[in-house]
């Protein structure tokens, strides 16, 4: 038997067999008297992966035919590939020189200023796609939703751009990609530009601020969904608006999508400032029908000095995604790639300290896969389930969430992606 350290290279492995031994999994939830969760119980096991797939699941030690390929995952906690579900990396500064942010203007100084900041960008822009999509896999993420920006300035190229970085990374990364009209619909007249993108493997239509950059909800919305409906897409808008206009935008589009089967589960609004800012009985009613209706939200966390009323969405059961927005671009500077950072700053932003509540956080990085489920049965991995995971030296997931480890060794359908 060949054993392995994890920091050895194993990308050759990636379409054959071998043994990750020695890995450990979360088993359920210990209770105190009173019923509080106090701990979460872990066990080792020995994972058998077979062309990307976890082919067997067994505990630790289990007898390994003597030829096996074996990495020896010395009792690191196997964590659920973490996932980026909202993303700019076709217009970053990463990759470049530092740069802070311009200023802090509202959103249409930020569309005159992309207007010429964009051709700057344009000759570098797939580069610096491809050094962000590394920065995410070195933070234990496989997946981003990419919103790109599809404006008069740059036409298509951005798209394009973006989708070539991608498919250099399609053997060790997985994606979706939003057609994203940051100079607005009408503001900018791009509904032609997003009909041509609708056309170009993309698989969200996206929409900006209806009424405040638009100035006219009603057609800039309906622009959007009929795109999406024509084109088979999902929706994923950007909506900053406040409750003064915002609030409108989530009815409307809730009437939209109630009419249309197609766009029910496959609706997202992201960002939804407005819902911080509504009375509880508003943002109850609200929750309820996104939830009846397959409308998720989408949030960087945390967004500006507004707290998106997380606690009352879930309770509702409203589908929440998390994402690192902007890694370093001229919106800000402060994404670090990380999702991890994502569920930890949730945590502390609501409040979460205990055990039950940390190991729950970790749904932010993960876009809600996790080791164990609500009740503590362990429901994550399974024989069958994608060989993609993130090893990290914690104890458990809320230790994870509440301390950052660094990742050790990050894997994508069988192959090692990342490793220290
Ligand atoms: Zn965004």
């Amino acid at each position: 038997m060949e054993t392995q350290d994890l920091n050895h290279n194993v990308q050759q492995h990636s379409k054959s067999s071998f043994w990750l031994k020695n890995v450990r999994l979360e088993t359920g939830f210990e209770r105190d008297d009173n019923d509080q969760v106090i701990h979460t119980t872990t066990d080792v096991f020995d994972l058998e992966i077979v062309d990307g797939i976890i082919k067997q699941l067994k505990n630790h030690p289990t007898t390994i035919s003597k030829d096996a390929k074996v990495i020896d995952a010395k009792g690191l906690l196997l964590l659920p590939p973490m996932k980026d579900m909202h993303v700019h990396i076709d217009k970053t500064f990463y990759g470049g020189n530092w740069r802070a942010a311009p200023w802090e203007g509202g959103i249409k100084d930020m569309i005159k200023l992309e207007e010429k900041l964009i051709p700057e960008l344009l000759p570098s822009s797939q580069e610096r796609a491809e050094k962000c999509i590394q920065l995410l896999q070195s933070y234990g993420s496989t997946f981003a939703r990419c919103h790109c920006n599809i404006d008069p300035v740059s036409g298509l190229k951005s798209l394009e751009h973006l989708q070539r970085a991608l498919e250099n990374f399609k053997e060790e990364f997985s994606w979706e990609i939003v057609a994203f009209p940051q100079h607005g619909i009408l503001h900018s007249d791009s509904e032609n530009l997003l009909r041509e993108a609708a056309q170009m493997n993309v698989d969200f239509i996206g929409g900006l601020d209806p009424t405040v950059v638009d100035g006219d909800m009603t057609k800039s919305l309906d622009i959007m969904f009929d795109i999406a409906l024509e084109y088979d897409k999902g929706v994923d808008i950007h909506l900053h608006e406040d409750l003064s206009t915002g609030k409108a935008v989530m009815e409307y589009m809730l009437e939209r999508v109630k009419d249309n089967k197609r766009l029910q589960g496959n609706t997202f609004i992201s960002h939804a400032y407005a819902l911080s800012q509504m009375d509880e009985k508003s943002l109850e009613d609200m929750s309820n029908q996104f939830a009846e209706y397959g409308i998720g939200i989408v949030s960087r966390i945390p967004m500006g000095k507004q707290l998106l009323p997380i606690p009352t969405l879930q309770k509702h059961g409203v589908i929440i995604k998390a994402g690192t927005d902007n890694i370093m671009d001229n919106f800000s500077p402060f994404g670090s790639g990380d999702m991890l950072e994502k569920a930890k700053l949730c945590a502390q932003l609501y409040g979460w300290t205990n055990e039950y509540h940390l190991n729950r956080a970790l749904q932010f990085a993960t876009d809600n896969v996790m080791p164990l489920d609500n009740a503590g049965k362990q429901v994550w991995p399974r024989e069958g389930s994608p060989a993609s995971f993130t090893l990290v030296n914690a104890s458990c997931s809320a230790e994870a969430v509440a301390r950052l480890p660094r990742r050790e060794s990050v894997y994508y359908n069988g192959r090692q992606i990342f490793s220290q």
